[in-house]
């Protein structure tokens, strides 16, 4: 095996997880020329149906694993909770990118948090809590605070908000007392987020900063433009974010999340070692989308920088608004009335169900100014109600 050979379309790329992420990824490699393979149990999941090989087993079936790398040229993931083991036995007969390594410090705050410190990059103060000496150890300078399970958390899952000694306790109860990070509560201006590509050549390159609006811990609405920063945080949050990749030897997408206080200082809050859901925007208004850059990276095919061509705002198209007549039976939103608009580009990930909460697809709103996007994006989420 040639780690920096050129893998050419017609080639068949794997990736593991059968989410929203690996049929985009699936879209890009298709319209590449390349063949993909998707390793997901669920029958309907939304990138095995769009893919050319669908392996439903889980992510510790060896069997499946033996499959997909019998398939495939390289294997990417679009799911960061997939066992570091996973890929480290694929890793063993194709290139894998993310290594199993990186991806298994993404997967667990602490191991996360410590990472930052060691890139030199400030996170918010925190401890872990491990045991109960480390709970009756914890500074009170850290409440309030947010309690976190180190691991599986996603979406605002596996987090108490907590003001009180009291609650501190009460909460790691509530969380099962598994592993936790607490996380000072920090006064938050507004959230950014930065996705760098890396190449095993340590070519990297950077989408813009994006900034993001969360509603209930989901992200909500993620605009790109001129002016939506101030240019001082936009360049220190891609150089974070380049030396948390450069110091996980990274190769492939990473998104690197930043809160900016009401002070103006950047703090690094998370890491994803996938395309994210605040680079969604890149399909239509960069010219090299965040999936086309996984495929680059995974077949080292050139990384050259994106660039913007159109201001833009990303919507997030949750299953609630499949719910706004209060009735049980979805409705989906009035896509004819949405798309009359200019510059609205519908995404949608083909899941079975709308649920509440559940993220069912995107709308990219571009447009040549911000004003115009910004206009169009208030009547587009007026329809959407
Ligand atoms: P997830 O893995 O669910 O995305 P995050 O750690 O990113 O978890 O937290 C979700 C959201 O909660 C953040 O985007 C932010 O809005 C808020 N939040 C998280 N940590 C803090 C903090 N230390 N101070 C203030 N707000 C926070
Ligand atoms: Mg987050």
């Amino acid at each position: 095996m040639n780690d920096k050979q050129v893998i050419l379309p017609g080639a068949t790329l794997g990736v593991l997880g059968g989410g929203q992420l690996g049929r985009m990824f699936a879209h890009a490699a298709q319209s590449m020329g390349y063949f993909t393979a998707v390793l997901d149990q669920d029958a309907t999941s939304p990138a095995g149906l769009v893919s050319h090989q669908h392996i439903r087993t889980g992510y510790e079936d060896p069997q499946g694993l033996t499959e997909l790398a019998s398939v495939c040229a390289a294997v990417t993931t679009e799911f960061e909770n997939v066992p570091a083991a996973a890929l480290n036995q694929l890793a063993a007969s194709l290139p894998v990118s993310p290594a199993g390594s990186a991806v298994a410090i993404a997967q667990d705050r602490a191991a996360e948090k410590a990472h930052f410190v060691k890139c030199g990059v400030p996170c918010a103060p925190y401890a872990v809590i491990e045991t109960p000496e480390q709970l009756a150890a914890v500074n009170d300078a850290l409440l309030p605070g947010i309690l976190k399970t180190s691991r599986m958390g996603y979406d605002g899952k596996g987090q108490i908000r907590v003001k009180t000694r009291a609650e501190l306790i009460a909460g790691w109860d509530e969380l099962g007392r598994v592993a936790c990070v607490l996380e000072k509560m920090l006064p938050l201006a507004h959230e950014c987020s930065v996705i760098v590509a890396r190449g095993r050549d340590g070519t990297i390159v950077n989408l813009p900063v994006q900034r993001n609006l969360h509603r209930d811990g989901i992200l909500a609405v993620t605009e790109v433009y001129a002016g939506n920063l101030p240019a001082t945080q936009v360049e220190q949050a891609i150089t974070a974010a380049k030396s948390v990749a450069i110091g996980l030897d990274y190769v492939g997408v990473l998104c690197v999340e930043f809160f900016v206080l009401d002070n103006e200082q950047l703090v690094v809050n998370e890491i994803a070692p996938r395309p994210h859901n605040s680079g969604h925007y890149s399909q239509n208004a960069l010219d090299v989308s965040q999936f086309e850059l996984q495929v680059r990276c995974m077949t080292n095919l050139p990384l050259v920088q994106p660039r913007q061509h159109s201001a833009t705002i990303m919507l997030n198209l949750l299953g609630d608004l499949w719910f706004k007549d209060g009735g049980d039976t979805p409705v989906a939103p009035a896509w004819d009335q949405i798309l009359a608009l200019p510059g609205c580009h519908l995404h949608l990930y083909g899941k079975v169900d709308a649920k509440r909460a559940r993220k069912m697809g995107h709308l990219n709103i571009t447009a040549a100014t911000p004003e115009q996007v910004r206009a169009t994006a208030l009547k587009a989420a007026e329809i959407l109600g």
